[in-house]
């Protein structure tokens, strides 16, 4: 795949993810709207519970203004009255009566110069000027132009945790001749601001310097001890924040922190007016938020369960989809491998299941159409096998890529040879009918690749190696298998064996030319026959007319007697050549009928007794023993004349080729048990000279003596052919037998008159 290709690839993603996205795109704003939800709900608790602990500082805030706004305007008129302003110490009894009834809620009165001198106090015994002029609270009150509230400090008196509210008295120059003191009760101010405050909630009081002035619990023990640390901390940073203002108005700061006790609270601290206090408010946080809390492990719970829920329906959706999917696609991998056997798992939702049925249907029709390509191939192979014609199929670049058998026969290679071999190996060769070496290029094979038509049926011979010959002629036909555009597929050649026809062929020529040569001859030799004929009857005619004059001299006769005796020798032997040549030529039709064969070969033995007695040879006939039939006593289809004349020549020819004191045997055979048979077979048996093997080869050649002209014997080489020849124009033969030195055995087939199968047979002239 080129980069372009993968470039426009769709991005591949898995269904597992696919469904994580989804699940993610589903779950997560509903995870976040609970989260937001949940942050809501935090912060509307931590608002109600700063809320709750801002109320608890405001209250105290505000009654502690109260409180010093009373006091003040108390200390104010106090300080106003005459008695006061003339610090008259003896003046105080009255002075602390009216204190009395004017303000029973402080617990006591004084009034001290500035030096520290005390005018006048309700207790027996008030501290001594120099501890009090000394005391820091003291001297802050004296730089003071009016009323002053002082940090916490011990009370030089009881030794107690206490603060001053001092308020200057002036003369009537304006001067501070005096302050009026009054300790305000701890003890009782921690009651009235935290009596109702719930035991978990934390209130209290820090003064300037951050120690704890009033505290909602463990009062006792907390008093004039420093604030935590984180909560000092936030005095700071709210003091701060007020002097940045520069406003004199309350401020506050809410933080969240860990008190005295270790518990985690929401602290809220607002500034005292009037003072440089401030009212610490915690609220434990743990119970402030426990509804919340609650809520939220509640709502986290869901979620959980509602993104395990979902999770687990994902996986199984997942799981039931990728497994049948993955099961589906192992199947197709094994199909794409050329495995039909494996299946798509039937298994996962409707829709895949739908599309492994279909798939499976497809394998099953797959699988089935590949048996029947295999059942047709087989089929085709073995049509191809045994076509009787030998198949060669080329591929485009002309290797050959099929073939049968016969191809291979016909090539003289083995399949192994065969398999990819080039169309023009040199292994072999064709030629054209006149034997000449055809060019590669004009092989069939060659023509299709090149034209892709069919061809027409050409004639080539097939020579292999160097041989000179083609070993096989062949009709060759070829066709290309085309594809849908016109490509070449295949070049398919096939050859037909017509060696036995082209040898045929070339027979029919060869005797057509024979015949037609041999025609010539007899033609020839018929006329030159007649031609010789002709004067040579004058010639035999006028010395028989001379032989007839009385007056012809003895020694005249004589000579006579041998021009006789040699022009008749002369029309005999031209006779012979005559015949010979009618019969081959077939001008002559031989008539042939029922002949019965005893009396005519008893004719014939007669005839030759004289010239076997002659050559002291013995003629026998052979006779049936008594009681059986004889097989001579039978008829033959034959003409008499001929057939005397072949039975007399093997006769003499048996005398004359025979030994003193030799014999020649005649017997008669016939064919089939009891000699029904359609042959009737003469055997001429002789004693005599014999013929070897190569002279067996010539003997029926015209003039052929085959060695006897040397043993003296008269003879001129026609008669066995002549006698052949008139045996076969008879529908008989003649063979022979021998063993030189002890003799020949010639044998003339007949056919039996009226036989059937005799009957059938035509007579043969040549
Ligand atoms: P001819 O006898 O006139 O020579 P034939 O045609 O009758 O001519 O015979 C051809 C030759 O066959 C003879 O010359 C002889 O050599 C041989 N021949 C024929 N018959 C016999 C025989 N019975 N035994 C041996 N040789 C024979």
């Amino acid at each position: 795949m080129s980069s372009a290709d993968r470039l426009h690839e769709p991005k591949s993603w898995r269904l597992g993810t696919g469904l994580l996205a989804l699940l993610a795109i589903c779950l997560v704003p509903a995870v976040a709207g609970a989260a937001l939800y949940l942050s809501h709900l935090r912060d509307t608790a931590l608002r109600d519970a700063y809320r709750a602990a801002d109320l608890v500082a405001i209250g105290t805030s505000d009654r502690l203004r109260w409180l010093l706004q009373d006091a003040e305007a108390m200390l104010a008129s106090m300080a106003a009255r005459p008695l006061v302003r003339s610090a008259d110490p003896t003046a105080c009894d009255p002075l602390l009566a009216e204190f009395r009834t004017i303000s029973p809620a402080f617990k006591t009165l004084a009034l001290r110069l500035t030096d520290g001198r005390s005018l006048c106090s309700e207790l027996p015994q008030p501290p001594s000027q120099q501890s009090v002029a000394a005391a820091p609270w003291f001297q802050a009150a004296v730089r003071q132009p009016g009323f002053h509230v002082s940090d916490g400090h011990l009370g030089n008196v009881q030794n107690e945790w206490t603060v001053r509210l001092t308020y200057p008295v002036k003369d009537a120059s304006g001067q501070t001749v005096a302050l009026l003191i009054t300790p305000l009760d701890l003890r009782q101010l921690q009651e009235r601001l935290f009596a109702q405050l719930p035991a978990s909630n934390l209130g209290a009081v820090v003064d300037a310097a951050n120690r704890v002035l009033v505290r909602s619990t463990l009062q006792g023990e907390r008093a004039g001890k420093p604030a935590v640390e984180n909560v000092s901390r936030g005095i700071d940073a709210l003091r701060r924040e007020a002097r940045a203002a520069g406003v004199s108005a309350p401020a506050s700061l809410q933080f969240p922190g860990v008190g005295i006790d270790g518990v985690r609270r929401l602290f809220v601290i607002r500034t005292v007016p009037m003072s440089g206090w401030v009212a610490v408010s915690g609220v434990p946080e743990d119970e402030t938020l426990r509804d919340y809390r609650a809520t939220r492990n509640r709502s986290l719970a869901l979620i959980l369960v509602v993104l395990l829920a979902a999770g687990l329906a994902a996986w199984r959706v997942s799981r039931g989809i990728r497994l049948p999917i993955l099961g589906l696609a192992a199947a197709a991998r094994s199909v794409a491998r050329g495995d039909l056997a494996p299946r798509a798992p039937d298994a996962g939702p409707t829709e895949i299941r739908d599309v492994a049925r279909e798939f499976n249907s497809m394998v099953v029709a797959t699988a089935e159409a590949r048996e029947r390509l295999r059942t047709s191939e087989r089929e085709y192979r073995t049509l191809l096998q045994n076509l009787p014609v030998a198949v060669v199929s080329h591929a485009s670049d002309g290797a050959v890529e099929l073939f049968n058998d016969r191809a291979c026969a016909l090539l003289r290679m083995t399949p192994e040879q065969m398999r990819g071999t080039a169309a023009d190996s040199p292994v072999w060769h064709f030629v054209d009918a006149q034997g000449e070496r055809v060019q590669p290029c004009d092989y069939p094979v060659a023509q299709l690749l090149r034209t892709h038509q069919p061809l027409s049926p050409q004639i080539f011979g097939i020579v292999a190696g160097d041989a000179a010959a083609a070993h096989t002629w062949v009709l060759v036909n070829g066709y290309p298998q085309l594809a849908g555009d016109g490509r070449l597929l295949h070049a398919v050649v096939a050859f037909v064996d017509i060696s036995a026809q082209h040898e045929a062929e070339q027979l029919r020529l060869a005797k057509e030319s024979a015949e037609a040569a041999s025609q010539a001859k007899s033609d020839f030799l018929s006329r030159l026959s007649h031609e010789l004929r002709t004067p040579l009857n004058a010639i035999i005619g006028f010395s028989q007319l001379i032989q007839m004059d009385p007056q012809l001299p003895a020694e005249r006769r004589a000579q006579l007697g041998h021009v006789l005796s040699a022009g008749e020798h002369l029309l005999s032997l031209i006779n012979q050549i005559l015949d010979i040549s009618s019969i081959e030529s077939g001008a002559q039709k031989v008539a042939t009928q029922a002949v019965p064969l005893a009396p005519l070969l008893e004719t014939c033995v007669a005839i030759c007794r004289p010239l076997a007695q002659a050559g002291a040879v013995a003629l026998e006939v052979a006779r049936p023993l008594p009681g059986e039939p004889d097989p001579a006593a039978v008829q033959v289809q034959a003409d008499p004349t001929r057939l005397r004349q072949v039975v007399m020549n093997l006769l003499s020819n048996a005398v004359k080729y025979n030994r003193p004191q030799g014999s020649v045997r005649l017997a008669v055979r016939q064919d089939g048990a009891g000699g029904e048979g359609p042959g009737v077979h003469v055997d001429i048996t002789d004693s005599g000279i014999g013929l070897a093997p190569a002279q067996l080869e010539r003997l029926f050649e015209p003039f052929n003596r085959v060695g006897a002209e040397r043993t003296g014997v008269e003879g001129h080489g026609l008669g066995l052919a002549h006698s052949r020849a008139l045996a076969r124009s008879m529908g008989g033969e003649i063979t022979v037998s021998s063993q030189p030195g002890q003799g020949s055995c010639f044998t003339l087939h007949l056919q039996r008159a009226g036989h059937p199968a005799a009957a059938s047979r035509p007579g043969r002239v040549n």
